[in-house]
């Protein structure tokens, strides 16, 4: 029997302002023309929610069709003549324009959104017209607290649905509904309802207007200040891609980066504020025996420690590696405590299982346990097993990345050698500590819980002597008379993918430099 041969996708061929394209059968018209270079202004559309076609700002000629159609509504159809920038269709756009500017209070300097909003965008790039009403606008709610997170100002809606949908189609939370009619309707929340979904900050991010903001952010920064770095979410195994937006060295928010194998466009509440602890009770100095000391002393007190214990009683020695650190810091601890010092007890730690759901959140609290539990040699000791052999005196000396989920007595017998980003009991416990940068701060990579290599990009320097973990151990390993050869993250990323099987094939791409928002996309 011959092999099965799936048919060729069926395809379709549109002329686009007078020239020839190939689609596939069911390509929404408004993606078809914008992947072939038309520019099609659009404020209700958005790729990951359905299409009402209610602002009628995308509207197209089509041969033999009456009057102009919306594009975002209209599925490309085989011999079909589209014409997107004919004298009729932008004059009609021109008009829809001007109707979606009546009552808008054109509030652009106070306004949170200035600088990323569809309508200033549009206005400038397809109207620029003066406004021909003379009477007074109707006027509608200001500063409605709507929820949790989320402050609504009525007037400045465009009635586009886009967070309606957002909480029908994503969240599956109808909190969001239109009231009343023609000039007078306005958003609001559903009766007896509040916008408390655990996703409802999306509705932020698709806001074409400065209508929904949040309430964490809202006047902290113009957009026009931040700057942007691609990353991933540390918040949970899912690991959603996000924007760092950042500005003087402070992280101001967290959006979600589009891909549709992970997040699609959304992200959780829960995950935007990651960013805080970034900046809250960090170790920014070394120390040794609870004195201040400098990295040098730390890195000579941490080895004589290991080298003493590994030569009296190696098998006190422990190793505990960390689900919340990149594959790059645990590969590094790898090198230097398993293949160098041949500590022989390996245990996991990071945070503990909390909340999931069926959209993104996950249950492990962990950006990279997969990481981890791919790295490590077997058995795989756990926070468990670590604080009973601790408690039963197994454990004498032990090096531990990261500074989760382990509660010590400040007064343990055990020597703790810590590279930590936060004060916490292990710190205060801890014979050395070594200070190390956060996920924000550092190039690297987690693991997600498909498997899913991803790469971190430093969005903001490290402080204080605060340094990345993997660069820490080389420094510790070279107190040890080897070194592990790395100049740069990329090289532990590239060492750790030709030796672990998960990593293969992983790359680690280009530089990324933030991007100031001023010459970015607008947003919503
Ligand atoms: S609040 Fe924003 S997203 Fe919601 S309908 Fe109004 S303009 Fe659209
Ligand atoms: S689902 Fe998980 S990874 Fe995604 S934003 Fe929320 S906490 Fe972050």
């Amino acid at each position: 029997m011959s092999p099965e041969i799936s048919p060729p996708a069926e395809t379709v061929t549109v002329l686009i302002d007078g020239k020839e394209h190939k689609f596939p059968k069911g390509t929404n018209l408004l993606e078809a023309c914008q992947s072939v270079g038309a520019k099609i202004p659009f404020f209700c559309w958005h790729p990951g929610l359905s299409s009402p076609a209610v602002c009628r700002q995308c509207l197209v000629d089509i041969k033999g069709a009456p009057k102009p159609v919306p594009s975002c509504y209209t599925t490309v159809a085989d011999k079909m003549e589209v014409t997107t920038n004919s004298p009729k269709v932008l004059d009609v756009r021109r008009q829809m324009l001007e109707f979606t500017l009546l009552n808008h209070p054109i509030d652009c300097p106070v306004c949170d959104k200035a600088g990323e909003c569809s309508l200033q965008r549009h206005y400038f790039d397809w109207d620029g017209m003066q406004a021909r009403n003379e009477g007074d606008k109707v006027r509608k709610g200001k500063v409605i607290d709507l929820g949790k997170h989320i402050i609504l100002d009525q007037e400045r809606c465009i009635l586009c649905t886009r967070c309606i949908r957002v909480c029908n189609e994503v969240a599956k939370a109808p909190e969001l509904t239109m009231a009343f009619r023609g000039s007078h309707e306005v958003l609001t929340t559903a009766p007896g309802q509040r916008l408390d979904n655990p996703y409802s900050l999306n509705t932020v991010d698709v806001c074409p207007v400065g209508a929904l903001t949040s309430k964490d952010f809202r006047f902290s920064r113009r957009a026009w200040e931040l700057f942007s770095t691609p990353s991933v979410c540390p918040g949970c195994a899912t690991g959603c891609n996000i924007e760092i937006h950042a500005s003087r060295g402070k992280i101001r928010r967290l959006v979600p980066r589009e891909n549709p194998a992970v997040n699609k466009f959304w992200m959780c509440d829960e995950g935007r504020f990651e960013y805080k602890a970034v900046h809250e009770n960090r170790v920014l100095l070394p120390s040794a025996g609870g004195r201040r000391v400098t990295f040098e002393t730390a890195l000579l007190e941490a080895a004589n420690l290991l080298r003493n214990e590994l030569s009296r009683t190696p098998d006190s020695v422990g190793v505990v590696f960390s689900a919340q650190a990149t594959n790059e810091d645990n590969h590094a601890l790898l090198r230097l405590a398993v293949d160098g010092l041949k500590i022989p007890r390996v245990y996991a730690g990071g945070h503990a299982l909390g909340a999931s759901d069926t959209i993104l959140v996950s249950a492990d609290k962990n950006p990279n346990s997969t990481g981890l539990e791919r790295m490590l040699p077997p058995p795989l000791r756990t926070l468990k097993d670590l604080a009973s052999d601790m408690a039963t005196g197994h454990l004498t000396t032990v090096i531990v990345l990261g500074h989760e989920s382990m509660a010590v007595p400040a007064t343990t017998p055990v020597a703790l050698i810590v590279l930590a980003s936060h004060k916490g009991p292990l710190v205060d416990a801890a014979r050395v500590v070594l200070p190390i940068a956060t996920w924000a701060e550092v190039d690297g990579s987690f693991t997600n819980k498909d498997g899913r290599v991803q790469r971190l990009h430093a969005a903001i320097p490290c402080t204080g002597e605060v340094v990345p973990g993997w660069r820490a151990l080389a420094l510790l390993a070279g107190k040890f008379g080897g070194e592990l050869g790395y100049t740069s993250a990329g090289d532990v990323f590239a060492e750790a993918t030709n030796r672990h099987a998960f990593m293969k094939g992983a790359t680690w791409g280009p530089p990324s430099t933030p991007v100031q928002l001023r010459f970015g996309e607008s947003r919503g």
